[in-house]
């Protein structure tokens, strides 16, 4: 019968708190504890009923903890996890796992060494509105499907913490930019041609605040990836053009519609006529030559990310997020920031 598999979570901030209630919920996963650098950060844990180790050793030397979940700022993550893969734990680090490819390499190269198996909490596979834009994708109800966009817009600029400095990693293509490059992955299923990209520093000069990057693939797909914190109003979360269709998911709610064409248009098209002239190319279409459809719902569970885990250390399943992947999503924030350094196409 397969074990109950101990979780550690080290860091006890926003998504330590995140991971402990989550692994609460998965009965194949069993949280042991947390440690945190900051005493208060462990007092909240253990007020909440949580068991605090005294330090990170206590917690490495603790031969109940089979999995330690990395929670921390990002340019803390490498000691961190090379240490807990060298102590013999299975590691999930938070993402974006490092700022470079030689630091990643790092890591990769501990994981090799050690055999302690290496993997990165890419949570956003599990969103409903990726699932969905996907399966509208895959399904071809679209036709050739030539752009694809994928935003996620906020107007509070980047949380005052961290996230604002470069050394740690701050940033929004290494903060939510991982999460819509991974789907963008999951998605095609390959690496694009070529990225352009520029860095938006609306209210942050030191780290990017948002970026659009556009990418081409061999098929001359578009894949646009955008996010940006100083939008009052949102541009839809995804919106899907192909040659029969196009769909639109405004929100993570999944509100939207998917339209296709159910006969040709014909060239009698009534123009629209505006006070400074009339256009026919943008007349909009008569009623009976399209169809419009409720968008398809997807059941996801964020919590198959932990039973994936419990069956790994159980040697039942393979890891679900790869070093191949966490190689290609550093290799396309790089890309991102050497285009928008350089104002230039990058191709892959
Ligand atoms: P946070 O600032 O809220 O919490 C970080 C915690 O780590 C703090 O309590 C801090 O005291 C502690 N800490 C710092 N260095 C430490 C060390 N060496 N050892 C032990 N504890 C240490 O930050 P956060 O928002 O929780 O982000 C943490 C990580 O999670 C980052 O890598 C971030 O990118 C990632 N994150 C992922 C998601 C997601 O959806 N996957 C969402 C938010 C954050």
């Amino acid at each position: 019968m397969s074990k109950v598999v101990n979780v550690a979570v080290v860091g006890y901030g926003g998504m330590g708190g995140w991971h402990t209630k989550t692994i609460a919920e998965v009965p194949e996963v069993k949280l042991v504890g947390v440690y945190d650098i900051l005493s208060e950060r462990n007092k909240v844990a253990e007020s909440a009923g949580i068991h605090a180790y005294a330090s990170f050793e206590e917690l490495l030397t603790d031969e109940n903890v089979d999995v330690v979940t990395v929670a921390i700022p990002n340019d803390q993550h490498k000691d961190v996890c090379i240490k807990a893969m060298e102590a013999g734990k299975l590691v999930i680090c938070e993402k974006p796992v490092t700022m470079s490819t030689e630091v990643l390499e790092e890591i990769i190269a501990a994981s090799v060494r050690t055999g302690s198996v290496f993997t990165v909490h890419q949570n956003r596979r599990w969103d409903e509105d990726f699932r969905v834009a996907e399966k509208i994708v895959k399904s071809g109800e679209l036709g050739k499907v030539y752009s694809i966009q994928s935003r996620v817009h906020g107007s509070r600029g980047i949380p005052g913490d961290w996230r604002n400095t470069k050394a740690q990693g701050g940033g929004m293509v290494l903060d939510w930019g991982v999460h819509l490059l991974d789907q963008m992955n999951m998605m095609m299923g390959e690496m694009p041609v070529s990225v352009y990209a520029t860095l938006s520093n609306v209210t942050n000069e030191e780290v990017d605040d948002g970026f659009t990057a556009v990418f081409k693939f061999k098929n001359d797909m578009e894949f646009t990836v955008e996010v940006g914190t100083s939008n009052f109003i949102n541009l839809p979360r995804w919106y899907v053009l192909g040659l029969n269709g196009t769909a639109v998911i405004r929100d993570w709610d999944i509100t939207g519609e998917i339209v296709v064409a159910v006969c040709a248009e014909g060239h009698d098209a009534v123009p629209i006529v505006t006070a400074a002239g009339l256009t026919k190319t943008m007349a909009p279409r008569t009623p009976e030559t399209i169809k419009t459809m409720e968008l398809p719902r997807v059941d996801t569970d964020i919590k198959d990310y932990y039973r994936n885990i419990a069956k790994v250390v159980n040697g039942e399943e393979k890891q679900i997020v790869t070093h191949d992947q966490q190689r290609e999503l550093m290799k396309l924030m790089e890309a991102i920031f050497e285009s928008a350094e350089g104002n230039k196409v990058v191709y892959f």
